[in-house]
């Protein structure tokens, strides 16, 4: 190694690293790397991320530059590196430089991160200063997005702002060999903010006392709100009824699955059938709810569902409760009622939740931003995200080519936003169903804070928006008085979202887009559509369902009886006798088809599958969306193998009516609602491979991308994706955004980006 500082052999480089590399850690872990390498130097962070000159001998500079990449600090997000050749200083060591230049708006700020190994060990450690700590953090872990309040992330600009540190936190802050050194949300019992148990009947102050009592309350069956990263969680044993029950009694929550946090991997083994992916995804940094199979069925956790949502604990005071003996299961469920945003302000809690919960496990840290738990999944297509908030947003998911700013606002279900700048596409948390007056207030919040994050004002972007003119979300982009306002079909942008995402700009490509509702270009609802396009071309309707009536507007959507009578007009079947037995409040939509009132036409294959259930016997009203597909997926799944109906594809029209009237023959004959189920999917599974090869062969097209949430169906899409493999096509779907209509904004960008001068 001593042959490296003879100056003949010493070289010098200028390294610039781009991507996540802020209060991430990364300067010390460059001198420690530096160190480690024999190499002198300076290391600072600028405007663009992370600068250094780093010098010493050529080899020991190659394996540097490799372990940059390949070692650095979990919470970093490398998205670029550049080297170029540089004169040596003769630096006689490595050191950190004061930081040049404001931070850039555009230096992405980290997601939340779980808590790391070496802060739960020191947490667990009695003799050490944080020994029982809710609030430990180090650079590589804790709070960041929900703890920030402006940019640049320095702690003044953090909810940390009013905790002055004691003098050992700010050694350790000030130490570039410390894991600390320069964690902005630093604390220790003594300088730091505590949890407070506060019920009725008065308080428990004290952060070991709070959570033994609320630990304790869990193992007696009471509700608990717990203050997490983004939100308050309501709590309580999964696997005591009469708790669970109460929580769904109370939040207003009918049957709609509930999450469960598992004190570890080893109880979540023992209640879910768990694949090595689905593993490596419940312990990855975003610790998300994985949608996994149940071993048993969860009856009141997750009604008629044959998988249940797992997450494992990602705060220090989650595994603090656990700890203390709370149940090893635990029911962690937003804290809200019933469709409204999750509570994070500690007052609204306190209001909101005080009718649930039996006590408030309250922590002093303020929230700066709600941000729900994510849900994922390992599909056919690979791993799948159909929640996307804490620790995944924000993030940029994709590069568009676009010199300006745009903001596309999504649709009204399932709302999320995304902001371009510098090409970089970046995707807020999940906002919610915009037809609720708070999820509207959470959609304006997101909205001027993912602007402000970025320094940007209303005028300076291009506004993206759904093509539907009376869409919450369609209004409030109107009101912006932006740069330009561009409509975007909703299955276009569905289709476009995995464009942008596998950065598939050449050649077209065949999408499929199923879901439950969009407006078409021909003001009709559409929802089964095949669309030949991409990116820059405008897509052609090359196909679509058969169109159906849809009586009741809106009402059908929660009604799956009255997309039955629609899609099954022309059938003469008596849908009010048995075997179906539909109520006679649903019957009255026979006479709003017979005269046209409230009805549309709709191709859409969420509706179909309403359709579809309430044939094979969900008569009710839905209490959550999709709640009747996934009844009648979980059916199909519990049948024996059958063989599908039958579906025609003629004149761009992929029949549905052969496969409805099997379907009442069969259930007329006597045949098992399950196995009817399943002949159901089996058949829209080959009807649709058939379509889709019949229309990419037309084309000339050999990739087919799949969007939308009726895609969420794993029988549908287990079948469909191998089917079209087998043929030789390339099926993409969505994997950083969700393929509901958590993913629409993504694919408004694209179009907008794509239509946008200087593309
Ligand atoms: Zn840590
Ligand atoms: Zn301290
Ligand atoms: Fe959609």
């Amino acid at each position: 190694m001593a042959a490296s500082f003879h100056p003949a052999n010493r070289e010098a480089r200028s390294i610039a690293v781009f991507g996540v590399v802020q209060g991430v850690g990364f300067r010390p872990f460059v001198v420690r790397l530096a160190e480690e390498h024999d190499l002198t130097g300076w290391v600072l962070n600028d405007a663009a991320g992370v600068r250094m000159h780093v010098e010493g001998g050529p080899d020991e500079l190659d394996a540097f530059l490799i372990a940059l990449n390949t070692e650095a600090p979990p919470a970093a997000v490398i998205s670029g590196v550049e080297v170029a050749p540089a004169r040596v200083e003769a630096h006689a060591s490595f050191t950190i430089r004061k930081s040049e230049g404001a931070a850039a708006a555009t230096v992405p700020i980290s997601v939340d991160l779980p808590v790391c190994g070496d802060c739960l060990s020191e947490m667990r450690d009695p003799a050490g200063r944080r020994f029982g700590y809710p609030y430990i953090n180090c650079t590589n872990c804790g709070p960041r997005y929900t703890v920030v309040t402006r940019l640049p992330y320095d702690r003044p600009n953090t909810t940390m702002s009013a905790w002055e540190m004691c003098e050992p936190c700010e050694r350790e802050y000030e130490d570039p060999r410390d894991r600390r050194y320069h964690a902005q949300p630093i604390a220790c019992p003594v300088c730091g903010p505590h949890f407070v148990l506060e019920q009725a009947d008065g308080s428990v102050r004290g952060d070991r006392r709070a959570i033994e009592s609320a630990a304790g309350l869990l193992a007696r069956g009471a509700i608990v709100a717990v203050k997490g990263l983004g939100g308050y969680h309501l709590a309580c044993d999964a696997r005591t009824e009469a708790a669970v029950g109460a929580l769904r009694e109370r939040k207003f929550r009918k049957d709609k699955p509930f999450a469960v946090m598992v004190r570890d991997l080893a109880e979540a083994r023992r209640i879910a059938h768990l694949s090595d992916d689905d593993e490596i995804l419940l312990s990855s940094p975003g610790r998300p709810i994985v949608l996994v199979p149940a071993r048993e069925p969860w009856a009141l956790v997750a009604p008629d569902q044959s998988r249940i949502g797992l997450m494992l604990p990602y705060t220090p005071l989650h595994h603090l409760l656990f700890d203390a003996g709370a149940p090893a299961a635990l029911v962690m469920t937003s804290g809200n009622r019933s469709n409204e945003p999750i509570a994070f302000r500690d007052d609204d809690a306190r209001r909101r939740l005080g009718g649930i919960a039996d006590a408030i496990l309250a922590g002093e840290r303020p929230i700066a931003r709600r941000a729900d738990d994510s849900v994922a999944t390992i599909a056919a297509t690979g791993r799948s995200i159909l929640r996307r908030a804490r620790g995944y947003a924000p993030a940029v998911v994709a590069r568009l080519k676009s010199a300006q700013p745009i903001l596309a606002v999504g649709a009204d279900l399932k709302n999320a936003i995304t902001l371009v700048v510098d090409g970089q596409a970046i995707v807020s948390p999940h906002i919610g169903d915009l037809e609720h007056i708070e999820c509207l207030d959470s959609f304006d919040e997101a909205v001027h804070d993912l602007l402000g994050m970025y320094g940007l004002k209303a005028r300076d972007v291009i506004v993206a928006h759904d093509l539907h003119p009376e869409y919450r979300s369609t209004l409030r982009a109107l009101q912006i008085d932006g740069r330009g306002h561009v409509a975007v079909q909703h299955h276009h942008a569905h289709i476009a979202s995995v464009l942008a995402e596998h950065a598939a700009d050449d050649g077209l490509v065949l999408g499929l887009a199923l879901d439950g509702t969009g407006y078409g270009t021909d003001g009709t609802i559409w929802g089964g559509e095949f669309l030949v396009g991409n990116l820059r071309t405008p897509f052609e309707r090359a196909g679509h369902l058969s169109p159906a009536s849809l009586p009741g507007g809106d009402a059908a959507a929660r009604y799956p009886a009255l997309c039955a009578l629609g899609f099954t007009r022309g059938h003469s079947v008596a849908l009010s006798e048995p075997p179906f037995l539909f109520p006679q409040d649903a019957m009255l939509g026979t006479q709003l088809i017979e005269r046209g009132v409230r009805t549309h036409r709709t191709t859409s294959a969420g509706r179909l599958f309403d359709a579809a259930a309430a044939l094979c016997g969900f008569t009710g009203r839905v209490t959550f969306e999709g709640q009747a597909a996934m009844w009648l997926e979980h059916l199909a799944e519990g049948a024996v193998n059958a063989d599908g109906y039958p579906m025609v594809f003629e004149n761009r029209q992929l029949d549905a009516n052969p496969l409805l009237a099997a379907l009442i023959a069969d259930r007329q004959n006597g045949r098992a609602p399950a196995e009817a189920a399943r002949a159901f999917h089996q058949g829209l599974a080959s009807g649709l491979i058939d379509a889709a090869a019949a229309i990419a062969t037309a084309h000339g097209l050999t990739t087919v991308a799949l969007s939308g949430g009726v895609w969420q169906n794993r029988f549908l899409l287990e079948r469909v994706v191998p089917g079209l493999r087998s043929l030789g096509f390339a099926v993409l779907s969505n994997v950083a955004v969700p393929v509901n209509d958590g993913g629409i904004s993504l694919g408004q960008a694209a179009i907008a980006a794509s239509l946008a001068p200087g593309a």
